[in-house]
């Protein structure tokens, strides 16, 4: 197994009383399909949270690529190739599909911002560049058809293939996807493994959050199962759907499929 490029070691997070994540450990490896799930407030967009910066950790260690980065900022860390969606869809709702993409090449930005300011031949390349290299990321979403359409007329399917080429245009070696089936019809959740599929084979490593257990089971290589907080599982999809603890865990609750 290669070198992990994502690791966990003993994190905690708690909001007053409250336990959210609690003595989490677990690594990813580059190009790998990972899937995190647990019940409703069992930790899940925490722990995305903990490990894109959007919140500190009470305790225990992050560190992705070699490198702790439990003291970086999400910027930082975006930087040094993690890139994340949301649970809920955050377009610019009069921006284009396009323009909205090309805010996050912006953020790879190469050339001086001014030579970008005042038109000059470098910064003008620069622009290009990262014009095409958005073009080139809404097809390989399926948002081709529709890139200069405004994101407030995209169906909510086409806004969340919109955050994960957003999520791809900083150029990621690890991406994190907290819900991206949400509100999909199974037709979307097929692409959308599709598409998750196709992220992996370019050697990006991929974190899927999920309430959808078909998704899951579908796309994930190895699974992360939380309950209150903590791991009570990991392991093949096969291991995950016939593990006693898994299945008592997900009892009362409702298990999409
Ligand atoms: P999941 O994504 O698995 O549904 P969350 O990570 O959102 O779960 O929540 C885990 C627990 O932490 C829940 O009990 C939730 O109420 C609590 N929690 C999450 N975020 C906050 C917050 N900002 N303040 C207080 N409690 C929070
Ligand atoms: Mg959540």
């Amino acid at each position: 197994m290669s070198e992990s490029l994502l690791s966990l070691i003993g994190v905690d997070r708690n909001f007053g009383g409250v336990q959210a994540v609690s003595q989490l450990s677990f690594e990813i490896h580059p190009g790998e399909i990972i899937g995190l799930i647990g019940p409703n407030g069992s930790g899940k967009s925490t722990s995305v949270n903990l490990i894109s910066g959007a919140l500190p950790v009470s305790a225990g260690r992050i560190e992705f690529a070699g490198r702790a980065i439990n003291a970086l900022s999400q910027s930082e860390r975006v930087g040094l190739g993690m890139a994340r969606t949301f649970q809920t869809t955050s377009v610019f709702p009069e921006f284009t599909a396009l323009e909205q993409a090309l805010t996050a090449c912006h953020s790879k930005f190469l050339a001086n911002p001014w030579e970008a300011v005042f038109r000059q031949p470098r910064g003008m390349q620069e622009e290009l560049r990262q014009y095409r290299k958005a073009q080139e990321i809404l097809h390989f979403v399926g948002l081709g058809s529709v890139a200069e359409h405004p994101c407030e007329t995209l169906s909510s399917a086409q806004q969340r293939l919109l955050m994960i080429a957003t999520a791809l245009a900083s150029e990621p070696r690890l991406v994190l996807l907290d819900e991206p089936a949400a509100g999909m019809v199974a037709s979307e959740r097929k692409d959308l493994a599709g598409l998750i599929r196709r992220i992996c084979d370019q050697g990006i490593a991929v974190l899927v959050i999920e309430h959808h257990m078909g998704l899951i089971m579908e796309v994930c290589e190895r699974i992360v199962v939380l309950n209150f907080g903590r791991k009570i599982a990991e392991g093949t999809p096969l291991e995950i759907q016939t593990n006693p603890e898994v299945i008592q865990a997900y009892l009362g609750g409702a298990v999409d499929a």
